[in-house]
C-alpha cells in the first residue's frame, strides 16, 4: 500500500498540530467513533474516512501504572490510559501528582508539550 503521494502520514499530521498548539484527534465519517493513536483506518470499522477534530482536553484516568526510573534518568514517573470526552483512550501522563498517586476515574485535562516531540500529558481538575 502506498499513501505517500497524498501527503503527511497522520502521525506527522497528528504532531505537527500539536506543536502548533492545537490537539487533534481523528474521528471516523462512517462510524462516526473516535480513533487514537494516529492512523490511516478507523480502529473500528476499518473505513478510511477519518477526520481531524479538536479535542476539547477533557479527560478521566482509565488506568495508571508507575514506571520506576533512576534520578539520573528522570525518576520514577507514571503511565496512565486517559479516556478523553472524545472517546478515544491515550497512552500518557498525568502531572502535577505523586506517581503512585494517580486517582483513576479523575478528571483530567490536557496539556501539550512542545519540542523535539510533541506530545500530551494531563494535569488533574480541582473539584
Ligand atoms: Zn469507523
Amino acid at each position: 500500500m502506498t499513501i505517500a503521494s497524498e501527503g503527511p502520514g497522520p502521525d506527522a499530521v497528528y504532531r505537527e498540530a500539536l506543536q502548533a498548539g492545537r490537539f487533534t484527534v481523528q474521528r471516523c465519517r462512517d462510524c462516526g467513533r473516535a480513533s487514537f493513536p494516529p492512523r490511516v483506518f478507523c480502529r473500528h470499522c476499518g473505513a478510511a474516512a477519518l477526520e481531524w477534530i479538536a479535542a476539547s482536553g477533557d479527560g478521566v484516568v482509565y488506568a495508571t501504572s508507575v514506571v520506576r526510573n533512576r534520578p539520573d534518568k528522570g525518576g520514577d514517573h507514571n503511565v496512565s490510559l486517559v479516556d478523553i470526552a472524545e472517546g478515544a483512550r491515550l497512552l500518557t501522563r498525568v502531572d502535577g501528582v505523586a506517581p503512585t498517586a494517580v486517582p483513576i476515574g479523575a478528571k483530567v485535562k490536557a496539556r501539550i508539550v512542545t519540542g523535539d516531540v510533541p506530545h500530551v500529558v494531563f494535569d488533574l481538575v480541582e473539584g
